[in-house]
Parts: structure tokens; C-alpha cells; sequence
């Protein structure tokens, strides 16, 4: 795949088999896709879940090699495609001629791509063509705009550079040039030693080539093509909240379905064309969509308002569970939201309850479990950061030593014990005034049964 370029039906059959393995729970396959695959490759802070689009990824592999070839001309590979295949010209100038090589041919189809993320740095400027190449500090275009006037179209950004004193010929840029490129070609520092110029990657901050930011590249250049926006817009901020929570990844995926309007509630199913009817099956009063079945369901009003938080006195009256949510982790510090998104999840677990054993739990029970999921969460975690019984704690190992004022020695000490084993062990370490290790002691023990 790294340097082929597989064929697109193959491809997309990948990626069949993996949207079924995710969506579809039994052997036969069968099951909603609730979720195009497009709309899961989009990355987490826009809303996705980050599936990688095959087509673009083969993309981006094939692009490193390309690259490689723009950067290490020098290379054996580069210098047999060279010999064969562009001979007289720069291989991003190189065509598809005669009946070339698979291997070109997959390496070839990456040529836009590279052309997209390829900009200069300016050294000398002699390289670079002030209208063809993209040499602005400026994201996205990178290319001068201001149309040819008084300098011919072949002209070199060396012809804009005074060469005795190593600086921008300011008076002509000024006058060539529109106001916001004049800024931005005299912000550009030029070498003094008279460097050459030189390729580097847009896609990096450092200007370095990588998969990771030519296959993102690629899906935004695909989303381009297709017209539709690039960034999730004023949404990443709610998704990125998400995917902050502390919260099992169960609980957090709860909430993504439940954002991404993908909860199999009747009012879905409805909609689906899977059900006659789209009203609640706990107060059948209204249609089941997912903010009445974990918010607005006067089922739900109980469990919310037997609640202590702050919640308990929230309005209702949310028109979807994004608005919400979105609400809710603006007034809600990160405990009040993990118990919030782990009590949703316990309200669609009763629903389903409900619904497929005819069993239903109280609004105290919920509150119950909810604090005991949360509390288990709360000690596994601390325990993560306390390091195991005995050990050396994060916070301790993170502090750093201080040396005892002359002449006074430091004594250290540690133990451990290991309960399964019954086995513990002590370290002794005495330090002098300039931290000389003066003297030491470890010693283990077997048969300890307790760490007192
Ligand atoms: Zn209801």
C-alpha cells in the first residue's frame, strides 16, 4: 500500500467489511449503518470517529515516496526513475508517457497532492518563480495574487531581492505587490549567507513531510472537491469536550450516539421506516427522540429532578440533546458531567429494559447505580495516580531531593509489599550536605503478611 496504489474497489470493500463488523452485531450481517463511512473518517474534535478513508491513506503513503524523490534526488530510486521517466525536467514536472511502471504509475497519481502541500522557504530566491511557485507565509493559497504588471511572469524572487545588502528591494515589491502580499514577502527574513532555497512540507508546522498531515491534506483537498466545509466550525468545541471527558470509553460513546442522533429511539426507527409508530413506550404521549428519552420524558424528569446537582432545577425544554449537552458542559464543572453522561446511559439502559423484559427501575435506583459507577471510576483512577500499595506515588517521585545544610546528613527510607507474594522489601539511602551517597541499605523479606 506504500507504494502501490491499490485499486479503489478493493478499497472500498475494506472498508464494507470493517462499517459491518462495527455496526452490525450478529454473524449474518445484518444491521443499520446509522453512520456513512465519510461522516466516521471524520476526525473526533469535528464530530467522527476517525476511520481512515483507504483511499486517501494509500494516497498519502504513496506521497511520502514522491516526496523522498523531491528530497533526496541523490537516492538510487530517485535516480533511476529520474533516468527513466524525467530525464530532462524536475520530477514534479514529469509526465505520464509510453506504458510506464506500475509502481511510477501509483507513485505518479500522488503528484497533486504534493503539489498541494509543497511550498518554498526563501533563501537566495533563485529557484523560485514569483507567480508559478507558492512562496508566501500565507496558509491554504501560498501563491502571490496581485496579477503580472511590470515585472515579466518568469521572473525569479531573486529579482525582488537586493543581492549586495541581503534585503527586499522595498520601493518595487511595494509597488508591484497589494498592500496584504507587500506586508507579507517584506516579513519574510532572507538568508545572509545566501542559501539556496528550499522545499518544505505545509502540512507540518516544522515543515517536515508527514503521512499523518498529507492523508489530512487529502481528506480536506477530497472535501474541497466536493464542496463541502473543512472544519467542524462551531461544533468542535462540544466534541472536544467530549472526548476530554473522564469517563469509560462506553459511557463516552453513549453520548457521541446520542449527539450523532445514532440511539435506535422510535422516533428514529420511525423516521427509518422500520416502526408504525414514533411515540414513547414509557408515557406514550410524545414521539421517542433522543432528548425526550434521556432529558424531557417526564420519566426522565424524575430521575433529574430526585438529582442534587444543579441540574434539578434546569428547564426542560431543549429542543435537541446537542443544544443540551453544549449547555450543560459550559454550567457543569467535569465531575458534574461525568455523572451526568454516565446517569444518560443508565436512563437508555431502563429504557431498553423496559421495552424487551417489561422491567423497570425507580428514579433512586438509577441515582444509585450512577453513584456507584462513579465512585468506582473515581478510585480506580486515583489509584492510577497514587501508583500501586507500597510503590513509590507520582507525586513523590516527582519531587525533587534537597541536600541538608552542612554538616547534617539525609536519611531516606522506602518500603514495599507485595500482598500476593507475601513478600516485602526496604531501601535505605543516607546522603551528605553536597548529595555524596554515604552510605546503603536494601533488604527483602519473605512470609510479610501485612504492610504494618
Ligand atoms: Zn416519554
Amino acid at each position: 500500500m506504500s507504494v502501490f496504489k491499490m485499486p479503489a474497489k478493493l478499497l472500498k470493500e475494506i472498508e464494507a467489511i470493517i462499517a459491518k463488523f462495527w455496526w452490525c452485531q450478529s454473524e449474518a450481517g445484518n444491521g443499520i449503518h446509522w453512520k456513512s463511512w465519510g461522516s466516521m473518517g471524520i476526525i473526533k474534535s469535528q464530530g467522527g470517529l476517525g476511520f481512515r478513508d483507504f483511499i486517501s491513506f494509500n494516497r498519502a503513503l504513496l506521497a511520502k515516496q514522491l516526496w523522498r524523490m523531491i528530497k533526496v534526488p541523490q537516492s538510487l530510486v530517485s535516480r533511476v526513475f529520474k533516468e527513466k521517466y524525467f530525464l530532462n525536467c524536475d520530477v514534479m514536472e514529469a509526465e505520464l508517457k509510453g506504458s510506464p511502471s506500475y509502481i511510477w504509475r501509483s507513485i505518479w497519481s500522488s503528484m497533486n497532492l504534493v503539489k498541494e502541500g509543497l511550498v518554498w522557504r526563501v533563501g537566495n530566491g533563485r529557484d523560485i518563480s514569483i507567480w508559478k511557485d507558492k512562496w508566501l507565509p500565507r496558509p491554504v493559497t501560498y501563491q502571490v495574487q496581485t496579477p503580472p504588471n511590470i515585472l515579466d511572469p518568469n521572473c525569479r524572487v531573486s529579482d525582488l531581492i537586493n543581492e549586495s545588502s541581503k534585503s527586499w528591494k522595498e520601493d518595487l515589491v511595494k509597488t508591484i505587490f497589494c498592500k496584504e502580499e507587500t506586508d507579507l514577502i517584506l516579513s519574510i527574513p532572507i538568508s545572509r549567507r545566501g542559501a539556496s532555497d528550499k522545499k518544505i512540507w505545509a502540512g507540518s508546522t516544522r515543515g517536515i513531510f508527514t503521512v499523518k498531515s498529507a492523508y489530512h491534506m487529502d481528506t480536506c483537498l477530497s472535501k474541497r472537491r466536493r464542496g463541502e466545509p473543512s472544519s467542524g466550525g462551531e461544533d468542535a468545541g462540544m466534541w472536544k469536550d467530549l472526548w476530554k471527558l473522564e469517563a469509560p470509553g462506553k459511557i463516552r460513546m453513549f453520548v457521541w450516539g446520542s449527539l450523532s442522533n445514532v440511539l435506535p429511539t422510535k422516533d428514529v426507527l420511525y423516521r427509518k421506516n422500520i416502526l408504525k409508530d414514533n411515540l414513547c413506550p414509557i408515557c406514550t404521549r410524545e414521539p421517542e427522540s433522543v432528548i425526550h428519552a434521556l432529558w424531557s420524558c417526564p420519566a426522565a424528569r424524575d430521575v433529574w429532578g430526585a438529582d442534587s446537582s444543579k441540574l434539578k432545577k434546569w428547564n426542560s425544554s431543549f429542543c435537541d440533546f446537542q443544544q443540551l449537552w453544549k449547555d450543560m458542559s459550559t454550567r457543569l464543572d467535569s465531575e458534574e458531567l461525568q455523572m451526568t453522561a454516565v446517569k444518560f446511559q443508565l436512563l437508555w439502559k431502563r429504557r431498553n429494559a423496559f421495552v424487551f423484559k417489561n422491567q423497570f427501575m425507580s428514579p433512586e435506583s438509577i441515582s444509585t447505580l450512577a453513584q456507584a459507577e462513579v465512585s468506582m471510576l473515581r478510585e480506580a483512577n486515583s489509584m492510577d495516580s497514587r501508583g500501586v500499595e507500597g510503590g513509590v506515588s507520582a507525586t513523590v517521585a516527582s519531587r525533587h531531593w534537597k541536600a541538608p545544610e552542612w554538616p547534617a546528613v539525609k536519611v531516606n527510607f522506602d518500603a514495599s509489599f507485595d500482598k500476593l507474594q507475601k513478600r516485602g522489601g526496604i531501601g535505605i539511602v543516607v546522603r551528605d550536605w553536597e548529595g555524596k551517597l554515604k552510605a546503603c541499605l536494601t533488604s527483602s523479606r519473605k512470609n510479610v503478611f501485612t504492610a504494618a
